[in-house]
This record gives C-alpha cells, sequence and structure tokens, in this order.
C-alpha cells in the first residue's frame, strides 16, 4: 500500500507512552493487587457530588454538549474572580496547549522550555513545526529564569513556566516571575501551567490571575485531571486576557468537551470537602514518604505537588520492572533525562507503605 508521503514536521515525534495502565499490568504479570502512583491521579478517586451529577446526566447524552461551556465558565469565574471572557474549557488542559500552537506557531518559530519538563510542550510544538529551546534547571531543579530570558530571540513565540513542574514538584516564585514577565519582550506569550496549583502551600506562590487581570500576555493552565480526580474524563481551563482567549477560539472545536465532563467539573468544584480531603491526603503522604526515604538514605527533591522527584541510586527501568512484579507502578526519571530518578505519586498511607517496601525490596534486588 503507498500512503502520502506524512508532513515532515512529524519525523520527530514518536506517540507518547504514558504511565503504564493497571489493567495491562494485571494482564501481563498475571498479578490481582495492583496500585498506580505513575501518573499524578487522586487516588481518592472522583467527587462524590461529582458521580451523583453524572449518573443524573446520563439520559442528555443524546445532545450534543453546551460548546460555550457556559454554566462551567459561569461558576468558574465566580470561583476565580475573573470575567466568563476571560475563560477557555479544554478536553484536558492538554487541548488547550495545543490550540495556542495551532494559533500561534508558524513552522520555525521558537519555543522556550525548561528542562526536564512537561513533554506535552514539545508535542504540540512539533506537530506545527515549531522549534524547542530548552533551558535546564538549575542543580537543585529550581527555575533559572535569566537562562530563560537570555534564550529569547525574534522568532519566540511563548515560553512555559510549569509551576509546579512536573516531574520536579519545584516551583517559580512571585518576585522571580514579576521580574521575569518585565523584562520580556511584547509579542511572547508566557503559559504559566499550573496543573498542580491547589496542592501549593508555599507563601510566595505567583497569583498567576493578576497578571491577566493587568492584560498581560499570560495564560495560566489548570486541570480537573489532579486533584479534582477527573482524569478520564479528559477537562481543563485556561485563564487569560480576552483577545487571547478570542485567538484561541478560533481554532477550538465546537463541542471539544464533552457533557459528562462539564456537569461532572462543576459539580466537582463546588465538593470543597473532596478537595478537602485530597489535600490532606497528600500533606499526610509527604510526611510518610520523606521519613520512609530517609531511612533508606534517600533525599525526594521538596515538592510543592502531590508527586516526588527521587534520586534511587539505581537504573530507573530495572527498578520500573522490579517495583511492577510487586505490583506497583511508577514513571521512570529516563524519560525526562534522569535516568536514575523515579516520579511517584503520593498515595493513600497504605499504598505509600506498599511503595516504600517494594522500593526497599526492589533496591536490595538491584544492588
Ligand atoms: C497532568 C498535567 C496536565 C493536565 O493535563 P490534562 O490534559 O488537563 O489532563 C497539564 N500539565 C502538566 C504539567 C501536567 O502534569
Amino acid at each position: 500500500m503507498t500512503l502520502p508521503k506524512k508532513r515532515s514536521c512529524l519525523e520527530e515525534i514518536k506517540p507518547y507512552v504514558p504511565g503504564k495502565p493497571i489493567g495491562e499490568v494485571k494482564r501481563e504479570l498475571g498479578l490481582q493487587d495492583v496500585i498506580k502512583l505513575a501518573s499524578n491521579e487522586n487516588p481518592l478517586g472522583p467527587s462524590p457530588r461529582a458521580q451523583e451529577a453524572m449518573r443524573e446526566a446520563i439520559p442528555e447524552v443524546n445532545y450534543y454538549p453546551d460548546g460555550n461551556c457556559f454554566e462551567l465558565k459561569k461558576s468558574l469565574a465566580v470561583y476565580l474572580g475573573v470575567e466568563e471572557e476571560q475563560l477557555i474549557i479544554g478536553n484536558g488542559s492538554d487541548e488547550i496547549l495545543k490550540l495556542l500552537a495551532e494559533t500561534y506557531l508558524e513552522p520555525g518559530d521558537e519555543v522556550i522550555m525548561p528542562q526536564p519538563s512537561f513533554s506535552e510542550y514539545e508535542f504540540v510544538t512539533r506537530i506545527m513545526g515549531g522549534r524547542i529551546k530548552y533551558a535546564p534547571l538549575k542543580s537543585d531543579f529550581n527555575y533559572d529564569l535569566q537562562t530563560l530570558l537570555g534564550m529569547v530571540s525574534e522568532r519566540t513565540r511563548f515560553v512555559f513556566i510549569c509551576s509546579p513542574n512536573n516531574p520536579t514538584g519545584t516551583i517559580v516564585d512571585q518576585q522571580s516571575l514579576d521580574e521575569f514577565l518585565q523584562a520580556l519582550l511584547p509579542g511572547i506569550i508566557t503559559v504559566l501551567d499550573e496543573a498542580y496549583y491547589e496542592y501549593v502551600t508555599a507563601k510566595d506562590y505567583p497569583h498567576s490571575i493578576d497578571y491577566v487581570k493587568n492584560d498581560k500576555p499570560v495564560i495560566a493552565l489548570r486541570t480537573f485531571s489532579k486533584i479534582y480526580g477527573l482524569a478520564g474524563l479528559r477537562i481543563g481551563y485556561g485563564i487569560a486576557p480576552f483577545s487571547l482567549i478570542q485567538d484561541l477560539n478560533r481554532v477550538r472545536e465546537p463541542f471539544n468537551v464533552n457533557h459528562m465532563a462539564q456537569v461532572a467539573a462543576l459539580a466537582a468544584l463546588e465538593d470543597k470537602d473532596h478537595v478537602n480531603r485530597s489535600l490532606e491526603m497528600v500533606e499526610a503522604g509527604r510526611e510518610q514518604i520523606n521519613v520512609g526515604l530517609q531511612k533508606m538514605g534517600l533525599e525526594p527533591v521538596p515538592s510543592q505537588a502531590n508527586y516526588f522527584f527521587v534520586d534511587t541510586g539505581v537504573d530507573s527501568q530495572e527498578l520500573f520492572h522490579a517495583m511492577l512484579r510487586r505490583g506497583v507502578i511508577v514513571r521512570t526519571g529516563d524519560i525526562f533525562g534522569f535516568p536514575t530518578y523515579i516520579r511517584v505519586n503520593y498515595g493513600t498511607s497504605e499504598q505509600n507503605e506498599r511503595f516504600l517496601t517494594a522500593l526497599q525490596q526492589a533496591r536490595e534486588e538491584l544492588t
């Protein structure tokens, strides 16, 4: 069979390899009891109120969803203190990243992203034929915004700042970001990926919405996939000045966010109890994991998110398989360029205990 030639920019793109699903591990290894701590999902599940809202919405799915997400935007606008016109809802915040690239990137345009960080920035850039400049994080995995600034050229369209950064859990502080935005040339959009915003406890975490209110070329991205526990529905949102939102709406599919996702997100936003329980679980998990790792002589990167990045001292692929045999799925650091690190999300206290035991046994097996 002869197919037409693929677009040349696709040569550099490899299909995304997601965190291994639980069902796959059970099938492949014949295990009954498997836990996944590899994709920063919420182990407490979706909010009970979101589940109820979805049950009630089942008879309505013969209709197309509201293409404008009217109810959800109304509720989010109040919650965030912004105008509804400053919001865009996406099929996951991943979709909003793609809309940004489709809206603003011509072939050969450049973006700047930290290294290591979230691979989706590379994907959306490459698919439009854009070029990527990588700015390494400092040795403590904090941002070096001066380095990012120094990489700006006439072709730069976006600077991606992931805060808390995936996979390191580190954040950019308010003052550094203020100074960075002050110094950045006009005509460049700063994409502030705040997927883990709700978990942050640091006092100097930036108020990103103020930049939007002051009409800076900034878009803040948030999601219902993490603390709200709705990753399987695919729904996230962007907060940006109206003119930027208007541009994005030109490329957005008319019914990009499905009805179940809209209904569940609206209910989840109002379920403060579920959010608080999820936060408490992560805070307790951080303590439990730090103590457990310390006993093994390991020190995770200080994290403001629901996951941590740690140097295990052994090959992360071998470790991954040794832990998989014990029914624990983690994310290997090699994909981020750190072959002895793993990224793991905090689980329930039993899951954390199981992780620590599996890690200890796996490391003994490998050394
Ligand atoms: C999980 C994650 C997202 C959210 O993706 P969704 O498409 O909303 O599920 C965005 N950015 C980062 C850095 C993430 O880790």
